[in-house]
């Protein structure tokens, strides 16, 4: 792919009507201008945006860490795996360091994976986005799309039936204000909000956290926190390829990422809860490196005397909307619609299935078969989405900086929930169509009933630890089968609605008896004395399990709603990383082991 210079660019000879006008020419809406031209050939299209090229490398927006919806899409929807393997990163997954942050920083338990052989080619990416905004704007030029930069969008004047919508924009040079007729406007507007707030949309998630971020020249390695007299430490993660990955430190909280950039920059950022760290605590600089050596001492002392390319910040980032999309053709994308929280990376997943609604919405407009339900379901995807996501956050906030090991089985179970189920529906297209989607909703809901109790039950376990499960290296995908397995059955593509359903099932059996062998981890932890209650082998109702022993016959803890299978290929991996104090489970699994390999449970 030919990356263009700017010096060619001319303004282009706008028409007086479009049939999509997009709002807002960040990530979301180029990347949704580059979709539709691909699956929609002969529509026109423009997108509009205050700000002009050349775009500010390194130092442009916040959203650098891909994971795999989101790799998904640039590398195949968008056709981009070419340019993005050529001119970004790869990245090694996410990394966390849990523990004491007081601690020494070798010392500190780790969440992450090895190397890359272990993806097997299914790579994520960190993405530069100014390097990636400007290539794309240019790309899409090349598409005959039009682009409309340094003007901004006044008004948008929507209309009820068959006529065009108005958009009205001011040319920032000029002063000029003009306007253009739309079929379809799509708002595009980040931040900014354009029809969440003319139309009194806008929703506000739960709980508050904020964030701060600067750019850094040069490399910020986690490898460079330990000495190079620690070699088992370093040996762990063989060539510092630990930078790589998008590095969590996590603290009671709060999260501290170091995402590395193709320009030679890293990202640094502090993500917080308002109710346990004030953001002008560390709203400034100078301010987060204070914090920073009460919270996190070993990177500050590592970046002392460094100075920031940048410094930004959002507090109380996270909103939603009652409605993004409407059968009056108009719809919203990116962080026009909702934004839910940047752990674990879920921006570009969440662009991801705002544009594909989008593109689909504009398809059958087209072809004159657009009809509220196909709307009704488009939003209510989409919303539900959100909510769900909130649930989960409020929940794995709660865990962060606690007990590591609750969040290191946390971050496994919710990879998995998240592959079975909005990946698989995701990626194969079936949320576009409400009647593809109804036949998913029985081995769906399935799945939610169990991760809720999953949930549950690693809240009430971070609450009530012993600390007697630990580990010091976990490695989710290279040491647990299970997990390698579960993500190549389902980040894939081009299958069949049966092939999918199948692959649903096969994880829901999967996430029974991971729900089991989590179970009984938090038993032996919190209340090792009740583990004599499960006669071997060991099978149990994993829909009925939680810390509250009154309860497990009442909820049925031991009338299981399947046959009996083998709980040792989830137990034995994870038995490998993480050990325990608890004595009586030592000698038992030794004894078993010496007998007929590794024990389960008791
Ligand atoms: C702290 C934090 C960390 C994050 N980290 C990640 C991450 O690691 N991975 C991930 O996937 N996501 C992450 N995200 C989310 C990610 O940043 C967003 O999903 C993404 O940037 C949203 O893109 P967008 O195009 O909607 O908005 P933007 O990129 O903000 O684009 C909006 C565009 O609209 C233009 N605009 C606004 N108003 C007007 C107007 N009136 N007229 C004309 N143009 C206008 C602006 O100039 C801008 O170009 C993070 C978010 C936060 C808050």
């Amino acid at each position: 792919m030919m990356l263009q210079s700017f010096e060619n660019f001319q303004l282009p000879n706008l028409q007086d009507a479009y049939d999509v006008v997009i709002c807002g020419g960040g990530i979301a809406g180029i990347t949704l201008a580059r979709q539709l031209r691909l699956n929609l050939p002969k529509i026109s299209i423009l997108v509009c945006d205050r700000l002009a090229r050349p775009l500010p490398e390194a130092t442009f927006k916040v959203g650098e860490s891909t994971v795999e919806i989101g790799a998904h899409y640039f590398t195949e929807t968008l056709q981009l795996k070419d340019y993005i393997q050529q001119y970004h990163l790869p990245k090694l997954g996410l990394r966390y360091f849990v523990g004491d942050p007081q601690a020494p920083f070798g010392e500190r338990p780790e969440i992450g994976v090895r190397n890359f052989e272990i993806f097997h080619s299914d790579f994520t990416y960190q993405l530069d986005r100014g390097k990636l905004e400007n290539d794309l704007r240019n790309f899409n030029i090349e598409a005959g799309i039009d682009l409309l930069e340094n003007c901004s969008i006044q008004d948008v004047k929507l209309t009820d039936g068959e006529e065009f919508h108005t958009v009205i924009y001011k040319k920032l040079d000029t002063k000029e204000t003009q306007s253009v007729k739309a079929r379809w406007v799509v708002d595009a507007t980040g931040r900014r909000r354009l029809l969440q707030n003319k139309l009194g949309l806008g929703k506000a998630n739960a709980k508050n956290r904020s964030a701060v971020w600067f750019r850094l020249d040069g490399r910020v390695d986690v490898s460079d926190l330990v000495p190079l007299t620690e070699s088992k430490w370093h040996a762990q993660v063989p060539n510092n390829l630990r930078y790589y990955s998008t590095n969590h430190l996590m603290g009671e909280g709060y999260w501290v990422w170091l995402i590395p950039l193709s320009s030679g920059c890293t990202s640094v950022g502090i993500v917080a809860s308002d109710e346990v760290h004030n953001f002008h605590n560390y709203h400034t600089y100078e301010k987060a490196c204070q914090w920073l050596q009460k919270h996190e001492p070993a990177l500050a002392d590592y970046l002392k005397d460094r100075q920031p390319k940048d410094f930004m910040k959002i507090p109380k980032y996270s909103h939603s909307s009652h409605q993004v999309f409407s059968q009056n053709r108009w719809a919203c994308v990116g962080e026009a619609a909702a934004f839910v929280d940047p752990l674990f990376s879920p921006g570009f997943d969440l662009i991801f299935l705002a544009n594909s609604l989008t593109t689909e919405l504009i398809k059958l407009d087209l072809n004159n078969k657009l009809s509220q339900r196909t709307v009704d379901h488009a939003n209510v995807f989409y919303i539900d989405t959100i909510d769900q996501l909130n649930l989960v956050y409020e929940n794995i906030y709660a865990l962060i900086g606690k007990k590591p090991i609750t969040f290191a089985l946390q971050s496994v179970w919710g990879a998995l929930v998240s592959w079975s189920t909005l990946s698989t529906v995701s990626l194969n297209s079936v949320i576009l169509d409400p009647d593809r989607m109804a036949k998913f909703q029985p081995v769906l809901a399935e799945i939610y009933s169990l991760a809720h109790r999953v949930q549950q039950l690693l809240n009430d376990w971070s609450d009530n630890s012993s600390n007697r499960l630990k580990f010091e290296y976990f490695d989710y995908l290279g040491e647990l089968p299970f997990v390698d397995e579960m993500r190549s059955l389902h980040v894939k593509f081009n299958k069949t609605d049966q092939e999918l359903i199948n692959g649903c099932k096969d994880s829901l059996k999967l996430l029974e008896e991971l729900a089991q062998v989590i179970f009984l981890l938090a038993v032996e932890d919190t209340m090792p004395e009740k583990l004599q209650n499960f006669s071997q082998p060991i099978w149990l109702n994993a829909w009925g399990i939680s810390l509250n022993p009154d309860q497990w016959e009442q909820d049925g803890l031991f009338e299981p709603k399947s046959l009996p299978r083998d709980l040792n290929p989830v137990m034995a991996p994870l038995r490998k990383s993480i050990y325990s104090n608890y004595q009586p489970y030592v000698l038992e699994v030794e004894r078993e082991t010496a007998n007929a390999g590794v024990a389960v449970g008791v």
